[in-house]
């Protein structure tokens, strides 16, 4: 049977999914069955940011699969410890303790539970245009009607969404039931979108005055992806509470939970747990990919190389009207165009020419690319786009 039919028979049918198959990726590319190489601007989704396969990340997994590929949560391990000093040192100020799991979701799960436990309080509120991840808690927190719909009878009942970038919303929705107010800095599956600059400062003014906590959900946009550690530094705001995952382990499975310690230190032996969260496999992965990330000076990188991704996507923007908006930070990049069916076709026709890249929020092409990506690879991407658009 080939592969496509096993996975129609055996796996089940929750994605929709591109009619590619992958079989290897280095840097830059991944190849498919046939040995055909792709230009990859969907980087797994703002995880592979150091690219496929790092050779440092591949390094150090490979020493740690010999030594020591699991233990319990039980005991301590140096991998562990050595992780959460260094998240502190990268995290935003006052995030200095941490919950490992194995997910964006899983990160977020905790984060909901620990706010509840810290303040006693159980109302979140929650963005409109929000994705949070797919358990039950936290599809409650995420926008899309369709993902949680068919649930609500074990979703609780805890969330008010208001408008994404507006604070009197907020502030109208605060009552001293709340216990936190969780937002993307950047939202990503809501289709890249960057809210005001006076959103987060005053968020973060508005859940001092009421002792809300502000959870800050940097599991797209940490890591580097914005041109800083994580996109709350571009609004000088430090959050009480952070979650991340997706680029952390370079690819390996790994979430966290970063809070302030005072908070977190409302977690009690019991409260929480995950067989694998801190996994030493993924601990390593993890810092290994920090290093890398250090000596790479990739904040700066970003910087330098999202400005001129920018820059040509905003003069195509100009020459083609069937791009509505370009947007984003750094390399997290959106290019609304006009209706879903062009998205897709552009999709599709640029995996013909030899790119992966993303859709989201149905006519947002997202561009997540590796952060190691260079001039070149993004000339060739926007010549074959104007290519498209203009043919
Ligand atoms: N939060 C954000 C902002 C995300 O983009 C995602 C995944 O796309 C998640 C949470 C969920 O992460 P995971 O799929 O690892 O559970």
């Amino acid at each position: 049977m080939r592969t496509l039919e096993v996975y129609a028979r055996h796996v089940a049918n929750t994605y929709n999914k591109i009619p590619l198959i992958l079989t290897k990726g280095k840097g830059m590319y991944v190849f498919d069955e046939k040995g055909r190489r792709y230009i990859d601007f969907v980087g797994g989704i703002a995880v592979c940011s150091l690219g496929h396969c790092p050779t440092s990340v591949v390094k150090v997994l490979r020493k740690q699969l010999g030594k020591l590929m699991h233990a319990s949560n039980l005991y301590y391990t140096h991998e562990q410890a050595n992780l959460a000093r260094l998240l502190a040192q990268i995290c935003p100020n006052g995030i200095e303790k941490f919950f490992f799991c194995n997910s964006g979701a899983e990160a977020n799960e905790g984060a909901l539970k620990l706010a509840i436990k810290h303040t006693k309080r159980s109302k979140i509120i929650v963005m409109e245009g929000s994705f949070h991840g797919r358990t039950a808690l936290t599809v409650g927190a995420t926008w899309k009607i369709e993902y949680r719909k068919p649930y609500e009878a074990i979703i609780p009942k805890v969330f008010e969404f208001v408008p994404f970038g507006d604070l009197q919303a907020v502030e109208r929705a605060m009552n001293d039931q709340v216990a936190a107010v969780l937002t993307e800095p950047i939202q990503g599956e809501g289709g890249v979108r960057v809210p005001p600059d006076d959103f987060l400062p005053g968020l973060r003014k508005l859940c001092d005055e009421r002792n809300v906590l502000l959870v800050l959900d940097e599991i797209q946009t940490g890591m580097c992806r914005t041109g800083k550690w994580f996109a709350c530094e571009h609004w000088r705001v430090s959050p009480d509470v952070m979650t991340m995952a997706k680029a952390l382990g370079s690819g390996f499975p790994i979430g966290a939970l970063g809070a302030r310690a005072e908070v977190m230190d409302s977690f009690m032996p019991g409260d929480h747990a995950s067989t694998f969260g801190g996994n030493p496999l993924a601990c390593v992965a993890a810092i290994e990919t920090i290093k890398t990330m250090k000596k790479l000076k990739l904040p700066e990188r970003v910087t330098k190389t999202g400005d001129y991704f920018m820059k040509r996507l905003l003069e195509l923007a100009e020459s083609y009207k069937q791009i509505v908006e370009v947007r984003g930070k750094g390399l997290m990049i959106g290019m609304e165009v006009v209706s879903k069916e062009i998205a897709q076709k552009i999709q599709l026709d640029m995996l013909k020419k030899g790119f992966l890249i993303n859709v989201t929020a149905e006519k947002v092409l997202r561009f997540v690319p590796p952060l190691i990506v260079e001039k070149s690879h993004i000339d060739k991407l926007v010549d074959a786009l104007d290519q498209l658009l203009g043919g």
